[in-house]
């Protein structure tokens, strides 16, 4: 038979879970952020309109690994140019790039379209309105969107674990071990699931995040005013201590290493960190160091103003199906004057005439950190006098202005260059 639950790591008592409930949404009601996409969400339930595009669903594929200050002014645009679930469907791949453009993880926003396209052509238009049907019909929609989506649009009682939410609920029921091992994910599911209010269950899920994004804080939680500091376990920890002969069986009732929730015996608690002894995770890979040569390409435009060739990467992969300038991935520690030549030979396949390498302007480097990569731009220039034929069997290309440029779909990281 499995073992029992650690006591500690559970809320046991429904009693306790009513209060913690009542007391998160009380603060919730009270100190809620004023964000667009909440004012959205409230008028779509009232209307159960189902061509309308979920708020919530671009919301939180928006919020995924990016800031809410950043968010906001891509959210509003989004929703003004595609308020419904056809308008987005029928949008270019082109078009969603363009606004995407700066927000980074690019192919959030082409699974977007493409779930927004499914919907339209093969669910009749109908939103899938449960976690699990949305999970499984939905390109880009994993386990946390699902969940978000079917409580915060649809009101179905199903928890949700994000960064936020593995926070609070690791320092709620310390909850030391490595929190984006199996175990320990599994069980905070299962414990989001067990919270999340019956009644009022978006309220509930968002009240979780916003007390991690704005209380709950990765470095210096705001303990004293958080409404449910009663019912957590390391900030009583961090209060009353322990007697430091007293070895952590009186944990979770199990020996020290025996719990897969509890802290490594290796990494037992330090008072000096107090509640930010959790979350703990694994030590990170460190970024893949990339090095990519680049050329700025200037010519003189028809009317005098200068022009500047780009170029569209493939449709898959890092960056997929957006615009750079003519780029080539370099070896590590290749001389300078190597670099030049495999841009030099790279570039006269753009253009059908030699490029000579001592041509090229050396301008400097830009360095953009990817989340798995730490990428180096090693940029050049290069005027052009004279027309150039561009090879319409490579990638699509064309010359554009700087404005051009601005509006187009590049990446940060060419913005940069
Ligand atoms: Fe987080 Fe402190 Fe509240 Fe516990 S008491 S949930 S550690 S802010």
């Amino acid at each position: 038979a499995p073992a029992p639950p650690p006591a500690r790591h559970l809320f046991s008592s429904p009693a306790e879970v009513e209060a913690l409930r009542g007391n998160l949404l009380a603060w919730y009601d009270r100190c809620k952020r004023d964000l667009p996409w909440r004012a959205l969400v409230r008028a779509d339930i009232g209307k159960r309109r189902p061509a309308l595009l979920p708020a919530v669903w671009v919301s939180e594929i928006m919020l995924q690994q990016t800031q809410v200050a950043t968010v906001i002014h891509y959210y509003n645009r989004w929703m003004q140019k595609w308020p419904t679930l056809q308008a987005l469907a029928e949008a270019s791949l082109e078009e969603v790039n363009e606004l995407w453009a700066g927000l980074g993880y690019y192919s959030r926003g082409k699974r977007l379209q493409e779930a927004a396209r499914k919907v339209v052509t093969e669910l009749a238009g109908q939103m899938p309105r449960t976690a699990e049907e949305l999970q499984k019909l939905l390109p880009g929609v994993g386990r946390y969107t699902a969940g978000a989506i079917a409580s915060i649009s649809y009101g179905q009682a199903t928890g949700v674990v994000d960064g936020n939410v593995i926070r609070v609920l690791c320092r709620l029921r310390c909850i030391g071990a490595d929190s984006s091992s199996p175990a320990v994910i599994d069980w905070l599911w299962d414990l989001a699931n067990a919270l999340v209010d019956r009644s009022r269950p978006g309220d509930f899920n968002q009240a979780l995040m916003e007390l991690g994004a704005t209380v709950c804080v990765p470095k210096a939680p705001l303990c004293r005013e958080c409404p449910v500091k009663q019912h957590c376990q390391a900030w009583r920890r961090k209060l009353f201590g322990k007697p430091p002969a007293v070895p952590d069986v009186e944990d979770c009732g199990k020996r020290v290493g025996d719990c897969p929730l509890c802290p490594p015996a290796t990494e037992p608690w330090d008072s000096s960190l107090g509640v930010t002894n959790f979350p703990r995770k694994a030590a990170k890979k460190p970024p893949r160091a990339m090095r990519t040569a680049t050329c700025v390409l200037e010519r003189r435009g028809c009317h005098g103003a200068p022009e500047y060739l780009i170029v569209q990467r493939p449709s898959s992969g890092l960056l997929a199906g957006l615009w750079e300038f003519p780029s080539l991935p370099l070896a590590q520690d290749l001389q300078e004057e190597k670099e030049r030549e495999e841009l030099a030979d790279h570039l006269q396949a753009w253009m059908g005439q030699p490029v000579a390498a001592k041509g090229l302007r050396f301008i400097g480097e830009v360095i953009h950190i990817f989340s798995h990569i730490h990428q180096t731009y090693v940029v050049y220039s290069l005027h052009i006098d004279g027309d150039v034929t561009l090879d319409p069997a490579l990638s699509p290309s064309r010359w554009v202005t700087e404005d051009e440029f601005r509006a187009s779909a590049v990446s940060t990281a060419m913005k940069k260059v």
